[in-house]
């Protein structure tokens, strides 16, 4: 989903930051009819398998100058000097693309605008089958215009007052089959809770959906509330706990 681009933009540029834009799964959303990708002084995107279109693995860096080229490369590419033999003067890395990825991307190239345009239509389905329903909240574009989001991801909250049937048994185990893209290789976990989650009704939802074939799951949890930054500072109001719990954030839906 396309963000206030330019209000970013501007503040950054008043202060002088470089915005790197993590446009990863923002591949072919628009603001302003301009691609996620090409606003800040760099751009990410990832081909990962689940994202819009793929490569099986790793992404594409965009930026806008012939001489960031050549050093990004430089670095993508062991950082090698031009000698007959290895010589490097910076630490670089390993992380081009291969040729048979990148043949791959091209074939995806010719499907990306119709997996767009299934994804769009997936989020019209959502809109239209939920509208009526009191306590989910499916989120959508703004209509201003300006706005034009691929929906790679289809997000909605639910009322903490919405009761879903089965959520006194919600976390009551823990997860023990493979989670997302981990291919089963998973450690147990000790408790079927932590500190931070989606509230009962939420998880109870994502069972129930589950048991229809339909995968959902809650959207990320903030990075404050992983264990292995528990000792980093961060700077916080609640908002980001909040849209972890999914909790519907606009009342007015059950009146
Ligand atoms: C998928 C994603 C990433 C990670 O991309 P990988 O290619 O899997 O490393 C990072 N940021 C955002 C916003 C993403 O959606």
């Amino acid at each position: 989903m396309p963000y206030k681009i330019d209000r970013i933009m501007e503040i950054a540029n008043r202060y002088d930051v470089p915005v790197i834009e993590d446009a990863a799964e923002g591949f072919g959303s628009r603001y302003k009819w301009q691609v996620l990708g090409t606003f800040g002084r760099y751009g990410a995107l990832s081909f990962n398998g689940n994202k819009m279109i793929t490569t099986s693995g790793r992404g594409m860096l965009i930026c806008s100058d012939k001489e960031s080229w050549r050093e990004i490369m430089m670095y993508a590419t062991q950082y090698r000097e031009s000698y007959p033999y290895y010589q490097h003067e910076k630490i670089g890395y390993n992380y081009r693309m291969s040729n048979i990825c990148a043949g791959i991307g091209r074939g995806q190239m010719t499907v990306a605008d119709s997996h767009i345009a299934h994804h769009q239509h997936v989020q019209k389905l959502y809109e239209e089958l939920l509208k009526d329903v009191i306590g989910i909240k499916v989120h959508f574009q703004p209509t201003t215009g300006e706005y034009d989001s691929n929906y790679w991801l289809c997000t909605m909250t639910l009322d903490p007052n919405v009761k879903v049937r089965g959520q006194e048994d919600a976390y009551k185990t823990v997860v023990t089959g493979a989670v997302g893209g981990s291919e089963g290789v998973i450690h147990v976990a000790d408790s079927a809770m932590t500190d931070c989650q989606p509230n009962a009704n939420v998880e109870a939802m994502r069972v129930a959906l589950d048991r229809a074939g339909i995968e959902a799951r809650p959207v990320w949890k903030p990075m404050h509330k992983q264990p292995v930054y528990k000792d980093s500072s961060a700077y916080v109001n609640g908002v980001s706990e909040s849209i972890l719990r999914l909790e519907c954030a606009y009342p007015q839906a059950l009146t």
